[in-house]
């Protein structure tokens, strides 16, 4: 944007017109869905094959080629599945402790308890809202296997800290990178795996959309092999096929307890088309990004942070933080952004603030100081790539007004 002097807004939304588009609610997400996607559900749905097939297989290809490196792609209905079947496929499970942070949405911890697991939730750090790698380290135990971090955001972990910690316990690391796609870290792509497995999600509010769907990759063929089966019943297909029998033979075989989580050829046909897209996506979220960074200097809010210079941040989530000197609250702030027709969100909810994990981990606020700090300050603002400049325009006039004055 060339002019950072914005226009000033109505502040009600009694002045909305039909007529002028831009004074409609803006959204805190909106998919970025066009003709070819809407193409490639079409014709997928003509061809008469509609669960996993060879559609999800091109979508896998594609992906592992996208994040480089050699990996194998697994694709999956959804991350939550995603990560209980990448646990699974390592072998943690009864008995185990699985290191994660309490700053997250509840199906990275979600994934350890149903795996019969025991779920340890550690403090975040204040800045990055990333899990800080010295309280793992302090939380390990003789019957933890793994650590499972979170790209808050889009902004990547320390995974080089997490991975040397890891290494050193002889502990798995399986990335929550639900909102991290694409992003980069020390030169890595995340997901070509400097750990065991990363998990992506193409939830309708993510970077990349399917509606519902994920990804999981692995830097190990045989891991990566046993994901396959437990997505699909645990059933060993690929086993039978690389025998005598044909793909148009009746028989499997089941070998282990799977789930249900394979990923439709219907929806991975968008994902295909989504894939694709990534970088010109990214491109336009970068622009919004940087529009908001240009305005919104000198009001009583902390920016997003942004991480080392070559490293890639995904920037799904803009997440400013207000800091004391704000005339509002989260909550207050938040209710008069609504009143002007613009919707924000929260992220995250800290696992502590909910009953079930209160319950189950007997936690609370006061174990995790910095998650706490974050989660009553933070504010997500509006993201998403086909936001119209009015629109940002709109946002912007609307917290300068609120925090400027
Ligand atoms: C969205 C999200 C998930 C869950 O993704 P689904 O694909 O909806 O299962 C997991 N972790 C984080 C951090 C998320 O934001």
């Amino acid at each position: 944007m060339q002019n950072n002097r914005l226009r000033r807004s109505k502040p009600t939304l009694s002045v909305v017109s039909d007529v002028d588009l831009d004074c409609g609610p803006i959204p805190c997400f909106k998919p970025a869905i066009g003709e070819a996607e809407i193409e490639a559900v079409i014709s997928c749905l003509r061809s008469g094959w509609l669960t996993s097939g060879p559609v999800g297989r091109q979508f896998e290809s594609d992906f592992a080629h996208f994040v480089g490196g050699g990996v194998e792609a697994v694709a999956v209905s959804s991350a939550t599945e995603g990560l209980e079947i990448a646990l699974t496929a390592l072998g943690i499970g009864e008995g185990d402790e699985v290191i994660t942070t309490d700053y997250t949405f509840s199906a990275t911890a979600l994934c350890i308890a149903r795996i019969g697991a025991r779920v340890v939730l550690v403090d975040i750090d204040p800045i990055t809202f990333n899990i800080d790698p010295a309280r793992v380290e302090a939380a390990i135990t003789p019957r933890t296997k793994a650590i499972i971090p979170v790209h808050f955001a889009g902004l990547p972990c320390d995974l080089k800290a997490l991975n040397d910690i890891a290494r050193r316990h002889g502990l798995r690391v399986i990335e929550d990178a639900a909102h991290a796609f694409p992003a980069k870290s020390d030169g890595r792509m995340i997901g070509q795996n400097s750990s065991d497995a990363t998990v992506f999600s193409f939830y309708a509010t993510k970077t990349l959309t399917t509606g519902e769907g994920g990804m999981i990759t692995f830097g190990d063929p045989a891991i990566a092999a046993r994901a396959r089966r437990l997505r699909l019943h645990g059933i060993d297909r690929d086993a039978y096929l690389r025998t005598e029998h044909t793909a148009a033979d009746w028989r499997y075989d089941v070998v282990e307890p799977g789930f249900k989580a394979n990923l439709s050829d219907l929806l991975a046909s968008i994902g295909i088309v989504q894939l694709r897209r990534a970088w010109a996506l990214h491109e336009q979220r970068a622009q919004i990004w940087a529009n908001y960074d240009d305005a919104l200097v000198n009001l009583p809010l902390t920016l997003p942070p942004k991480g080392p210079a070559g490293d890639i941040h995904a920037m799904h989530l803009y997440a400013i933080r207000l800091t004391k000197a704000s005339p509002f609250g989260r909550d207050e702030f938040i209710r008069q952004m609504r009143e002007r027709g613009i919707i924000c969100s929260v992220h995250f909810i800290p696992l502590h603030e909910h009953t079930y994990w209160r319950r189950a981990l007997d936690i609370s606020a006061a174990d995790f100081p910095a998650s706490q700090d974050a989660f009553e300050c933070e504010v997500t603002l509006p993201l998403f790539p086909e936001m119209k400049p009015a629109q940002q325009r709109r946002i912007i006039s609307a917290v300068q007004e609120l925090l400027g004055g």
